[in-house]
């Protein structure tokens, strides 16, 4: 990202805490972690202290398969932030775990993207050089 474009942006910096902290470290390293119960195994997303199953506060996590397949999406036109390119396409995805994953969506056409359609999770960088989970077609990611 150009120091223009974080200069000017609207995006937030990372609030990074005890509970979330696994995950973007995890992003880091191009892995996909999913906050799972200890207890009763519920797997949770986005990253939450408490189990909203069990009330449990203890827990693990699982590295995901980074396969899903698009729930939703819509396609951004405005208001423009400098951190993005525009029109802009943000998916919803149902991850093979089943929890589900909310982030932009890169590679495709537009007119391509359909519901059910096969992609994968990979990374990239974001505003303020932080590694954020990134769609893209499924099989496109090395
Ligand atoms: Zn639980």
């Amino acid at each position: 990202m150009s120091e223009t474009g974080s200069r000017h942006t609207a995006v937030p910096r990372l609030t990074v805490t005890d509970d979330n902290d696994f995950f973007f470290s995890a992003a880091k390293e191009g892995r996909l972690e999913i906050q799972r119960c200890a207890d009763c195994k519920t797997l949770r997303h986005p990253p939450a202290p408490a189990c909203p199953e069990c009330r449990s506060f203890s827990w693990d996590t699982v590295e995901s398969t980074r396969r899903c397949t698009l729930h939703s999406f819509t396609v951004i036109h405005h208001p423009k932030d400098p951190a993005f390119e525009y029109p802009l396409a943000v998916g919803l995805v149902d991850l093979e775990e089943g929890t589900r994953l909310v982030a932009d969506i890169a590679g495709i056409d537009h007119e391509e993207l359909e519901f059910g359609m096969e992609l994968e999770v990979a990374f990239s960088e974001h505003a303020h050089g932080e590694m954020l989970p990134q769609l893209r077609r499924r099989g496109s990611v090395q």
